[in-house]
């Protein structure tokens, strides 16, 4: 791990460096390796990449490691990543989860029930009483906070404490806070998982997750998995996320601000019916999310009459890309509602991440859209 002293945008910059010999380059560059020459004494065992590792994502990892506290572990993908820790469920064992959880975590804990692997309790995690009642006895607890879409936020140190003291393992899916707003390792949880597809990769051009355990042991365990499924990363998604991670702290200060700006311009417009963003001093999660998070974010989830004006405003912007994905440097808005599994989400909600571009371009286009779905 890097320098844990350093601030989290330095280390953004500073960690994940190759060894400072002169006339190296600074950056891990692109390795296209599968296998490695034989070594017979080596302090890092490195033959072939699926078994052991590559250059390219153990440069992601560390960064992401040293921000999040803990020892992290590169996947595929964000579903690779949360499904290496689902895939830690025992046989039979009992899954408690959130009600507003990312659609294919859902959709894994589904399909893992209907095999008959284990079973799941879907719970309210804005509902602590709830949620600590369903605790008890089970062998996961996997919460999401800020949640997708509806931006609902969790008791994150009470959740964690339960689950751990009833013997839960305890997972946080920590991809709409960013390594950066939120350390869920510090908060109790035992993992963390990331899609850096979204913010940490930032531009809406690769694939990629991460899994940051508390502990070297329990990172072995997830490495097993990652070698056993085969969920490597690729050789330039790894650059590219690295890449993209050196810039996530301007680049989420920047978004952060917009999005805190819109969601007070969006609350206060007449064909908007509801805001979520956690940054709103009204908003239900605002208390939880000041004691728990440095920030509020870059998502903004916000409601208008109903789902056909929604549409309309997906439909109407210019600046904006009407497009599912989040955490890029372009501003993305999707109607939730409009995928199955989401019968939890009001029909006008929009989900709606927003980038880097001049928050005055981002409002007018807003009011414009809303304007022409309106009329
Ligand atoms: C996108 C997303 C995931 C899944 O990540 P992929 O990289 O698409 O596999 C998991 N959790 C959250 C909150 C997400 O937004």
């Amino acid at each position: 791990m890097s320098d844990p002293t350093r601030r989290p945008s330095t280390t953004l910059v500073t960690a994940g460096r190759p060894p400072a010999h002169p006339a190296e380059p600074l950056n891990v560059p692109v390795v296209l390796a599968s296998n490695f020459r034989n070594h017979e004494v080596a302090a890092t065992v490195r033959e072939y990449s699926r078994t052991d590792s590559s250059p390219g994502w153990e440069a992601l990892e560390d960064i992401v490691g040293t921000l999040e506290g803990g020892d992290a572990v590169a996947f595929s993908s964000g579903m690779a990543a949360a499904s290496a820790v689902i895939d830690l469920t025992r046989a039979g064992g009992r899954v408690v989860v959130g009600t507003d959880t990312y659609l294919g975590v859902r959709g894994q804990l589904a399909d893992g029930e209907a095999l008959g692997r284990w079973t799941v309790d879907v719970v309210d995690v804005t509902d602590t009483d709830a949620v600590l009642a369903a605790i008890p006895g089970a062998d996961l607890v996997w919460l999401e906070s800020p949640t997708n879409p509806m931006l609902d936020v969790a008791d994150l140190p009470v959740l964690c404490r339960a689950a751990r003291e009833a013997g839960a393992l305890v997972a946080v899916d920590n991809t709409f806070a960013t390594p950066l707003l939120q350390q869920p390792l510090a908060l109790g949880a035992h993992v963390v998982v990331h899609s850096a597809t979204k913010f940490i990769g930032g531009h809406s051009d690769l694939l990629m997750g991460v899994a940051i355990a508390e502990s070297p042991e329990g990172a072995d365990r997830l490495r097993r998995r990652r070698v056993v499924s085969g969920a490597t990363p690729g050789a330039l998604e790894s650059f590219l996320a690295v890449r993209g991670a050196r810039t996530l702290g301007v680049r989420l200060a920047q978004s952060q601000a917009s999005a805190g700006e819109l969601a007070t311009r969006l609350a206060a417009h007449p064909a908007v019916t509801r805001v979520r963003y956690p940054g709103l001093a009204s908003d239900p999660g605002h208390e939880r999310a000041a004691a728990q998070m440095s920030g509020f974010g870059a998502m903004v989830s916000w409601e208008v009459a109903d789902a056909a004006t929604a549409e309309a405003v997906c439909a109407g912007v210019r600046v904006l890309v009407h497009a599912t994905s989040l955490g890029g440097v372009e501003s993305t808005i999707e109607r939730r509602g409009r995928y199955a599994g989401q019968a939890h989400v009001p029909a006008g909600l929009m989900r709606m991440s927003v980038g880097i571009e001049d928050v005055e371009d981002l409002w007018d286009d807003l009011d414009a859209a809303l304007k022409v779905a309106t009329a």
